[in-house]
Parts: structure tokens; C-alpha cells; sequence
């Protein structure tokens, strides 16, 4: 960060504060010792869910949270594994560099973590997300599970 008075680029931050989704830093130049304020913006990043219509909705993390907790009632899932599961979520989002995941993608990584953890779970995620049609839909889910236990 270069000093407003003598342009050295070398500054020592001496206070760090956050006001609302910026944050105040009061620096001191290392060479002619004057301070100065610079502000950060906070990027807020942006998720979009694009829905099998082709529509799209800002990602809620209650939203997804809510789901899964619908999904693992009274089944042998903490807490802290539905938060990892919706940690895993934004991490993909975070290192997709995109601002956008399909409805689908994020099922699917849902899908994989309770198949994983609790198969009453997984079906009953798998019956709200993916919206069998049909029995082929459901027994196409069951034997995603079968091969699970074969591996
Ligand atoms: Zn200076």
C-alpha cells in the first residue's frame, strides 16, 4: 500500500477494524512514519443455483441446511456432519471459480456425502432431489447403494 506523502510502498498496518462489510486499516509508513487510512472491500461472493427450468435462485445455505436435516430425521447424523455437507457445497462453489452450480451438481454432492453416512437418509434425499418419476427412478437409487457396499 503506497504512502499518500512519499509514495514508499512499504506500510506497517498499527489497527484493523470492520465496519459493516469493509474493513478501516490505519497504516503507518515505515519511512517518513505519517498515517493514513485505507479501507478494504469485502468481495461478497456470489452463488447462483440454476434450477433444471433453466431458472436460477441466489444459493441459500439455510435453504440446502434445511433440506438435509429433512432428510437425516432421526437418523444417526450429527449436526456437524450436515454443516460439512454444506461446507463441502461452498467449497465447490469456491473452487469452481463460478458463480454458478446447477441444482443437479448440488444434489448430486449431497447425494455422495449421505450415501456415505446413512442409506435411509440418502433415499429419502435422493426421493425429494432427484423427484423419481417412476419406480425405475427409485430402484436406479437403491442400486446406486448396493454398489456402495460392494466396493
Ligand atoms: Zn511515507
Amino acid at each position: 500500500m503506497k504512502c499518500p506523502f512519499c509514495g514508499n510502498e512499504d506500510s506497517k498496518v498499527i489497527d484493523s477494524r470492520p465496519i459493516e462489510d469493509k474493513k478501516r486499516r490505519r497504516r503507518e509508513c515505515q519511512k517518513c512514519h505519517k498515517r493514513f487510512t485505507t479501507y478494504e472491500i469485502m468481495e461478497k461472493p456470489l452463488r447462483i443455483v440454476v434450477k433444471r427450468d433453466g431458472s436460477f435462485e441466489p444459493f441459500d445455505r439455510n435453504k440446502l441446511l434445511a433440506g438435509i436435516y429433512h432428510a437425516v430425521k432421526k437418523r444417526p447424523v450429527s449436526i456437524a456432519q450436515v454443516n460439512s455437507i454444506a461446507d463441502e457445497v461452498e467449497e465447490r462453489y469456491a473452487a469452481s471459480w463460478s458463480s454458478q452450480m446447477t441444482s443437479d451438481k448440488i444434489g448430486s454432492i449431497v447425494l455422495e456425502r449421505l450415501r456415505h453416512l446413512d442409506a435411509i437418509a440418502y433415499i429419502r434425499f435422493a426421493s425429494v432431489y432427484q423427484d423419481f418419476k417412476d419406480v425405475a427412478g427409485f430402484i436406479a437409487a437403491i442400486s446406486a447403494l448396493n454398489d456402495d457396499e460392494q466396493e
